[in-house]
């Protein structure tokens, strides 16, 4: 049975963000062009003479640098979001060069209605479904945690030097051993902890911007609705929401990267792969075999990645020239997740 595209499981969509001040000031040229129409996107290489045609892509939606955060969330987020309310999993995915809007398209700015990102904008989604809902009781939970180094830190725990373990159960699957989640019944309150988990993210980081670069951030927000069934029995049903700021794509090596560093950028570029791997096998369909097990990004991810589950990636790319080879990159890798 073919499905609708709005009905499938993985979608990829492209942003484009503006051109910033140093850019311009520096008299980059533009080779990104989005034609958002279309979804389509078009890149032109700045070394190749202009007579070479652009490499074209095409994705389920792209956004160009005027795109506005309500855009994104009503287009692409806010039915995975739905999904999640009625029982599903899902995640959101936002991939891409350091630099090029991954934190902006999550998170955005907070305080700013305009500005918000994704996250904020789901967390006022699901409190005014629940506020309408008449027959059902929620129960919402919230989680932060971060990969680094193949390491899992909880970003809400009181220890923040501890290490997390994965373990797995045969009843409940993969899961986090002793990570916290705390029970949130506004948008106030899971606010609240997404600002403590930042906070704890910073500590320790010499300089966050290099630090969110290395790692990857994963918000997890749990949705329990329980709601009276016609056999006068209680049903519950669960939804779990994995929202997560990947760890820059950029290629390490060209930075010189030595030593730790080296190490570092080696186990980035193991777990995007990985999971370019896994989402890759999804959407191929054919694999009877999707390598979930190859990073802890994708064994935490797993049952929602697949099955029921929806999910959303979002590939960020920069639209200046000296980035072309990046976003070539960027393009190449949101195209094998199609
Ligand atoms: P990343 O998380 O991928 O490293 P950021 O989200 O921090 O990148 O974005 C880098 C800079 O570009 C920030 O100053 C951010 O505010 C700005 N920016 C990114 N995307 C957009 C956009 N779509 N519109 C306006 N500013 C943006
Ligand atoms: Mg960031």
């Amino acid at each position: 049975m073919s499905r609708k595209k709005s009905d499938e499981c993985v979608k990829v969509v492209v942003r484009s963000r503006p051109m910033n001040r140093k850019e311009i000031a520096e008299g980059f040229r533009e080779v990104v062009h989005v034609d958002s129409k279309r979804g389509n996107v078009e890149v032109q290489n700045p070394k190749a003479d202009r007579t070479e045609p652009p490499k074209s892509f095409t994705f389920d939606a792209v956004y160009d640098s005027s795109s506005r955060q309500t855009d994104l969330y009503d287009e692409t987020f806010r039915p995975l979001v739905q999904s999640v309310l009625e029982g599903f999993n899902g995640t959101v995915f936002a991939y891409g060069q350091t630099g090029t809007g991954k934190t902006f398209t999550m998170e955005g700015v907070r305080n700013d209605p305009e500005l918000r990102g994704m996250i904020p904008n789901s967390f006022d989604h699901i409190f005014t479904h629940i506020s309408r809902s008449k027959d059902q009781q929620y129960l919402v939970r919230a989680s932060y945690l971060e990969i680094y180094q193949e390491e899992i830190r909880d970003l809400l725990s009181k220890d923040q030097a501890k290490r997390f373990e994965l373990k797995e159960r045969p009843d409940t699957g993969v899961y986090v051993k002793d990570l916290s989640s705390f029970v949130c019944k506004s948008v106030k309150e899971i606010e609240h902890v997404m600002t403590v988990g930042n906070q704890n993210r910073s500590v320790g980081a010499t300089n966050m911007n290099e630090h969110s670069s290395r790692s990857h951030a994963i918000f997890i927000i749990t949705i329990e609705c329980s709601e009276l069934g016609p056999d006068g029995e209680n049903h519950i049903r669960a939804g779990k929401l994995n929202l997560v700021d990947l760890a820059g794509s950029e290629r390490q090596a060209k930075t010189g990267a030595a030593g730790e560093r080296l190490k570092e950028a080696t186990k980035i570029n193991l777990s995007l792969s990985a999971l370019g791997n896994v989402i890759s096998a999804l959407v191929d369909g054919k694999s009877s075999h999707v390598p979930y097990r190859d990073s802890k990004l994708t064994r935490i991810l797993q049952d929602s990645l697949g099955g029921n589950a929806r999910t959303v990636m979002v590939a960020n790319i920069g639209p200046a020239s000296y980035n072309y080879d990046e976003t070539m990159t960027t393009l190449r890798y949101a195209n094998r997740a199609k």
